[in-house]
């Protein structure tokens, strides 16, 4: 630990005559930190069972780890969690782009995270999870060098929140079960992957809502998996199971689509892989496209990027879910501050973690009964496990 953090790392701060907030002499430190390095690890995580959506069937996750080193002894931990078939990334990239982004942030301020996130953007085309990897790794450093938890440091104080259980694509029998052990786990809301032929698809909701009963919130999601046809006559016919919303029935493109797919749906329509970017955000609120967003860091590039999407979604009035890929719970513990600071944001599919044969992480967000709560630590309040690290090898 370097002084910087010392000086921070006492809790509470002590009042300061003339209104400021923090030590004077964290204060003049934090102004003169630079990125002494940037560590990057790619790491993979193998799965307890695959998972099937509509898409793809997993039994592994690779991602890639990032660790920001200053010069005043303070580290930030990222992590990035590409998915091909959605971000349009790969580990290989996302490995290759966080070489060329060291290079770049070396000698830089690590708080001034706007100007940071500039820079990358003018040398970086795509690779939103490598970018929300670095993006939420300086407000791990921010974070601790304010002394706060992210989503307290972002004007939040909500410290515990339902996440949703999600259940993967399989024949009715199977995810009925599934869904019966969740509700044994304390979840009393699951997400329910479909996207396949219509009728198959109702027979699994019956099943489901038959093993769970009533009082359950039921939340689909067919991963872009229909036809506007055959969405229209999938979300008619599954109004009698009481659902919350369907997540992106149609392809990510297909915005026409879905404003018409309102127009005819008994069934909320909440946007996934149609909604990358603020820009997205905007485009879906002009279209009338969707009733929800899914705002995801992987696919928006972190923390920044989602605040910024929350904020548009509370002027348009879209309530927001906030999302994971396969990632390890360092990226849902980041998902968690920003859930925890933005108002727009009712609703969280935090879970990946539960998938995975080994967890990583230590401190970070805990879930148990279905509760999400937040760490109190400085940053994001998570770290990597010393044991896990020295199994992965560092590029340089
Ligand atoms: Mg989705």
């Amino acid at each position: 630990m370097g002084s910087l953090a010392w000086a921070v790392a006492k809790p509470p701060l002590p009042a300061l005559a003339g209104g400021g907030g923090v030590l004077p002499e964290a204060r003049a430190l934090a102004a003169r930190m630079r990125i002494r390095d940037v560590e990057i690890y790619p790491f993979e995580l193998r799965m307890k069972e695959p998972f099937t959506v509509a898409f793809e069937t997993f039994d592994h996750s690779k991602g890639v780890l990032i660790r920001i080193r200053t010069d005043a002894g303070l580290t930030g931990l990222g992590e990035a969690s590409p998915l091909l078939r959605v971000t349009g990334d790969t580990q290989a990239t996302a490995v290759h782009a966080a070489r060329q982004i060291r290079y770049l942030l070396i000698g830089k301020d690590p708080l001034a995270i706007e100007r940071t996130l500039g820079l990358i953007g003018v040398h970086l085309h795509s690779n939103p999870a490598i970018v929300a990897a670095f993006d939420m790794a300086l407000w791990d450093l921010l974070g601790k060098a304010a002394g706060l938890p992210v989503f307290r440091l972002l004007g939040g104080d909500t410290t515990t929140f339902e996440t949703d259980l999600t259940i993967g694509l399989e024949t009715p029998e199977a995810m009925a079960a599934s869904a019966r052990a969740s509700l044994a786990q304390g979840f009393r809301t699951l997400k329910i992957k479909l996207g396949q032929e219509p009728a198959a698809d109702l027979a699994r909701l019956q099943a489901i809502r038959e093993a769970v009963g009533g009082a359950v919130t039921l939340r689909i999601d067919a991963n872009q998996g229909y036809t506007v046809p055959q969405a229209r006559y999938a979300l008619q016919h599954m109004e009698r199971f009481n659902l919350q919303c369907c997540e992106q029935p149609l392809d990510h493109k297909d915005l026409e689509g879905m404003r018409y797919l309102r127009t005819v749906s008994p069934i909320p329509l909440m946007a996934d892989e149609s909604l990358f970017s603020p820009s997205d955000a905007l485009r879906l609120l002009r279209e009338e496209a969707c009733d929800f967003f899914n705002i995801k860091l992987m696919k928006c590039g972190g923390i920044t990027s989602a605040l910024k999407i929350a904020w548009i979604a509370e002027a348009g009035g879209v309530p927001c879910m906030v999302g994971c890929m396969l990632e390890s719970r360092l990226g849902l513990t980041a998902a968690a501050h920003v859930h925890g600071a933005g108002r727009a944001i009712t609703m969280a599919d935090l879970d990946s973690h539960y998938d995975f044969t080994v967890d990583p992480i230590l401190g970070g967000i805990r879930v148990a009964g279905g509760l999400v709560t937040l760490p109190e630590q400085p940053g994001l309040g998570a770290d990597i496990d010393p044991a896990f690290l020295r199994k992965l090898e560092r590029v340089r």
